[in-house]
């Protein structure tokens, strides 16, 4: 460190070009210290710097980080407390000072999820921080002082105190809850269910714009129908009860504003697990299942789309439906055929997010409206063959239409935020309110055809300046060409954007050029992050990596699908 405080010395007042004097590796009393990359001007974006804490005071247990979901667990615990301290200290008294992004000190912290990300590498006797620091400046001028107390005092004063003073306690329990959602994820795997929903569970967020819970006092905690109720054994010997939606088609109904979006929300977001104390940590669901909602105005791209739709105006092909605006009832199609191309099992739709004409079109229309004149098999004509013959359940939320009684294999109704099984009664009137619907669509369901993407689609993106950026959690830009994510809401963090710009590049670079096909390009590219870390998505190799959070298949997938220049064969 003191090699580091004479440059810094050197460069006090200087211009700040001279900051890239310090890049490299500095050794302190039980740290490395790697100044990968030293930004142009105090307000580009921040220099990154990894910290590694080495030996540690106490190792960590070898049963911690052998098991993938732990380890991402106590990673995901490691970059709360950090991020907690480093946010303390912003709003103490040193602060921020200078120009730009002066003083900034910064570490990708987790939201309500626990995800993979780049942020902590555990291992047992050494932990790797990476973080974003604004190196200081007045105007343009070095504040060589001012650095030297960042780098050398303030980063390993509170890195060291997180990591050396572990709450044990704490992160065991972040652990033991890890251990349990992974337990449920097996148990309904065994069970042949596709989500729980523990008792107690606090569903709703406290505003329409936060993933944090309503405060306890203003939600009724979830209480599942006795009909519904399992006791699952946990590994830690306690048990935990809930609701489980077995497979099959379930509708969820119920009156206005009674709390059907909630809980088909928390579901899809149960394919991630979350913290102790977000109200949902168990709630869990298959982890494959897709948010399935229309998107009008999307790109796609020869989509095999024909069981859902045909015989469109102007004999438009079906088969490989492409367009680029596509229709509320075109676009949810093609959600639902991309889902399944990547191996989605289960298909969640909200009445709210979709198009009418796509889910149902009930006795009377189909007198008006002869077939040969809708091109829309409405999806309650195909949610049967669907589960029967590929497999794939669904979970429909739907207060306004008593068709899909006959298709479903259970119905749950909200009533005051609370789920009752109304099965047999929803049956028992579909018996004796006949509604005269004609099943619409001939044949099986079927969708395969494998798309293989072109690497032009990429290049005709950058045109020739490789270029990407990410602005938030929905919109990256590749080039010129930007792709909208803001209607794929299982996406939620904007690390995992940032980690989806990456994994395009070197899908496009490494793996479609070779003739892989989306799938198997994109479960390639998984087997190695698996292998070797999610640091590989990174063109950083060795140094700090960018800060990025691991999507799952079916959002890179989206994300692809909504290239404006993809092109496939
Ligand atoms: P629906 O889809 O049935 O119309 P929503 O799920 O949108 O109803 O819920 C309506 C409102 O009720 C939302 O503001 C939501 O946050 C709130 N809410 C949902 N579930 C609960 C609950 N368990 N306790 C308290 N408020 C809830
Ligand atoms: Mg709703």
């Amino acid at each position: 460190m003191d090699r580091l405080k004479r440059k810094l010395k050197a460069i006090d007042g200087k211009g700040y070009k001279a900051y890239k004097e310090i890049q490299g590796t500095y050794k302190g009393n039980g740290f490395r210290l790697h100044i990968d990359y030293v930004q142009g001007d105090p307000f580009a974006s921040p220099s990154r710097i990894r910290f590694v804490v080495q030996p540690l005071k106490k190792p960590l247990k070898n049963e911690w980080l052998d098991k993938r979901w732990r380890k991402i667990a106590l990673e995901d615990f490691l970059a709360r407390k950090l991020g907690e301290a480093i946010r303390n200290r912003q709003t103490s008294m040193r602060g921020r000072m200078g120009t730009g992004k002066s003083g900034l000190i910064a570490i990708d912290e987790p939201g309500q999820e626990m995800m993979m990300r780049t942020a902590v590498i555990a291992k047992r006797n050494e932990v790797e921080v990476r973080l974003s620091i604004g190196l200081p400046a007045a105007g343009r001028r070095i504040l060589g002082k001012h650095a030297e107390m960042i780098l050398c005092e303030e980063v390993p004063e509170i890195l060291l105190k997180v990591i050396h003073q572990i709450q044990w306690k704490k992160l065991e329990e972040h652990i033991v809850t890890a251990d349990r959602q992974q337990a449920i994820r097996g148990y309904l795997k065994r069970e042949k269910c596709i989500a729980f929903v523990a008792n107690g569970s606090i569903l709703p967020r406290e505003s329409g714009v936060s993933n944090r819970p309503l405060h306890r006092n203003k939600a009724v905690p979830f209480q599942s129908p006795p009909s519904l109720e399992r006791s699952i054994s946990l590994p830690d010997g306690t048990t935990i009860s809930g609701m489980v939606i077995p497979e099959g088609v379930t509708l969820i109904v119920g009156g206005g504003y009674h709390g059907k979006s909630t809980l088909l929300k928390a579901i899809e977001r149960g394919i991630y697990n979350h913290l102790p104390g977000d109200g949902r940590e168990y709630v869990i669901t298959e982890e494959t299942a897709c948010k399935i909602r229309a998107e009008d105005g999307r790109r796609v791209e020869k989509v095999n789309i024909s069981p859902f739709i045909s015989h469109l105006p102007f004999g438009k092909d079906t088969n490989r439906f492409s367009t680029d605006g596509a229709s509320g009832s075109t676009s949810e199609a093609a959600n639902i055929v991309e889902a399944l191309e990547i191996g989605s099992r289960c298909l969640l739709i909200d009445e709210d997010t979709s198009a009418t004409n796509f889910l149902v079109r009930d006795a009377r229309m189909q007198q008006l409206v002869h077939k040969d004149k809708e091109p829309i098999t409405p999806f309650i004509d195909r949610v049967r063959d669907l589960y029967e013959i590929h497999g794939v359940s669904s979970i429909i939320v739907l207060g306004g239409s008593g068709d899909y009684f006959d298709v479903a294999d259970r119905v749950i109704m909200m009533d005051e935020y609370q789920p009752k099984d109304v099965t047999e009664e929803a049956h028992k009137i579909a018996k004796e309110l006949n509604n005269r619907r004609q099943k619409e669509g001939k044949g099986e369901f079927s969708s395969s055809i494998t798309r293989y993407p072109l690497p032009t689609s990429y290049e005709s993106a950058i045109r020739g300046k490789e270029k990407l950026s990410v602005k938030g959690r929905s919109t990256i830009l590749i080039g010129r060409s930007e792709i909208d994510l803001s209607a794929v809401e299982q996406l939620t963090d904007p690390s995992q954007t940032r980690a989806i710009a990456e994994m395009i590049r070197q899908l496009f670079r490494n793996y479609f050029h070779n003739s892989f096909s989306l799938k198997d390009g994109i479960d390639r590219l998984y087997e190695r992050i698996e292998r070797e870390g999610l640091d590989i998505i990174s063109p950083y190799r060795g140094q700090h990596p960018g800060d990025f959070a691991l999507p799952r298949k079916y959002e890179l997938a989206a994300a692809i699908n909504r290239l404006r220049t993809l092109q496939v064969k």
